[in-house]
């Protein structure tokens, strides 16, 4: 299997149900931030997100942010939300993914890990041998070297529809 597939590739993170979470075997969530629940630098979540929060507290679903941006942008949106947090995470490097993980005390094929891009969240969590599920950016990046990123990603989002 190669690290850069993800397990599952989903519209948002808002796809994720209970059926879902049961038929995976997933207990816990770590979640990406930018793009992933909001977008880029956005303090308010995107729609949806806070109810679908909701719904995963209300099931017992611990979760976990676990962002590389800085403690500045990540503390104030995950405070908003009730979620806990690792700021700075260096993904894919464990550095910060395995503090995350750890905290939930469960087997690590009962983590997964919701992020939007394929060489930080998809890679980190494949080495941390946690479930990975790809989710679509709400938004376009700007950056030359986003879009750089974005166009190495679409082989292995191929691989992945080739592979269904
Ligand atoms: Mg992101």
């Amino acid at each position: 299997m190669s690290v850069f597939l993800p397990d599952l590739i989903l519209e948002n993170v808002m796809c994720i149900t209970p059926q879902l979470l049961e038929e995976r075997g997933i207990r816990a969530i770590v979640l990406d931030v930018d793009n992933t629940l909001t977008s880029h630098g956005n303090p308010e979540p995107w729609e949806g997100v806070t109810e679908w929060l909701t719904l995963m507290k209300g099931l017992g679903i611990p979760l976990m942010i676990s962002s590389n941006n800085t403690r500045e942008r990540v503390e104030p949106f995950a405070s908003r939300l009730g979620v806990d947090f690792v700021p700075m995470s260096c993904k894919p490097l464990p550095i910060g993914l395995s503090r995350a993980v750890k905290r939930f005390n469960l087997p690590k094929k009962q983590v997964a890990i919701v992020g939007d891009q394929i060489f930080t969240d998809v890679l980190g969590g494949n080495l941390e041998g946690i479930q990975t599920i790809l989710v679509k950016p709400f938004e376009e990046e700007q950056g030359r070297l986003f879009q750089l990123k974005r166009r190495f990603e679409q082989r292995f989002i191929s691989a992945y529809y080739r592979k269904q």
